[in-house]
């Protein structure tokens, strides 16, 4: 039988994930005994680090039941490190009281916003947060604009930094470079160096 990467990877998942199965009592837990071969795929890029290796999310009933490699990915055909071989786990836990995976309690879902000098997290919406961000953003560049430096024209503010991730892919990256850079903001790092 012709078996292709993809399949083998499928096939493999399904072991690997029955073995967990057998072996940790979760043949009755109600997310990790849905079986593999029938649930969607759903391509995504992991999110750790700078390789930006392709990973199949495998869903069933609505719910995330797997994750692997994606063998069709140019980046890592299939592999995963580690790290990325735990992908599941920012979604899915296992609870060593009750003996079942779980959705992870510490995952974020919801946009949360701290005051200045406040102890409190308050639950916000997104346009909340997109319209702070935009204001402070126009506040600090309008406050801390220098055209000229030392006699030189520079047009920049070093007052705004802007962090990425690796969460997003190199069309991405390169947008938000560009936006940065014509606000004149120079302070760009990324914790995956992309
Ligand atoms: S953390 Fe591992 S799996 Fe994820 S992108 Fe980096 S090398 Fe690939």
């Amino acid at each position: 039988m012709k078996v292709t990467r993809r399949e083998f990877f499928k096939l493999t998942g399904l072991a690997a994930l029955t073995a967990a199965v057998v072996g940790c009592d979760w043949d009755e837990d109600p997310i990790l005994s849905q079986p593999l071969t029938d649930a969607k795929e759903v391509t995504t890029i992991c999110p750790y680090c700078s390789c930006g290796c392709g990973a199949i999310c495998y869903v069933a009933n609505g719910k995330l039941v797997s994750v692997s490699g994606d063998p069709d990915h140019p980046i890592n055909e299939g592999a995963l490190c580690s790290k990325g071989a735990s992908l599941l786990n920012l979604n899915t836990v296992y609870n060593f009281r009750t003996h079942n995976a779980e959705i992870n309690p510490n995952r974020l879902t919801k946009v949360l916003y701290r005051a200045p000098y406040s102890k409190v997290w308050e639950e916000k919406n997104w346009r909340w947060a997109m319209d702070k961000i935009a204001k402070r953003v126009k506040e600090t560049r309008d406050a801390s604009f220098e055209a000229q430096a030392d006699g030189v024209t520079v047009n920049r503010t070093m007052a705004i930094a802007h962090l990425g991730s690796a969460a997003l892919d190199n069309e991405e990256n390169y947008l938000l470079a560009k936006l940065m850079r014509s606000l004149g903001i120079v302070n760009l790092d990324h914790h995956a160096r992309l």
